[in-house]
């Protein structure tokens, strides 16, 4: 898999001013709160819409309570 999300407008409000920006993201599970580390992805300065790609998303899923597993899977 080589494909690489590539977004010039924003989804949800068609701006042009959504960009690729580098975070850590705070986010909630079931009232426990958990921060993923340096995730890149597209964030809409317009209508605060944030795109998340498959590495993203998989990273984000990684860490995320949710998804504990005792050995997480390293990224293929
Ligand atoms: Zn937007």
């Amino acid at each position: 898999m080589n494909e690489k999300l590539l977004i010039k407008t924003c989804p949800t409000c068609g701006s042009d001013t959504i960009e690729l920006v580098v975070k850590d993201i705070t986010r909630k599970y079931k009232g426990q709160t958990y921060t993923v580390p340096a995730i890149a992805f597209y964030e809409c300065s317009n209508c605060g819409e944030k795109v998340y790609d498959r590495a993203a998303i998989q990273k984000i899923e990684s860490h995320s309570p949710a998804y504990h597993h005792k050995h997480a899977l390293a990224d293929a």
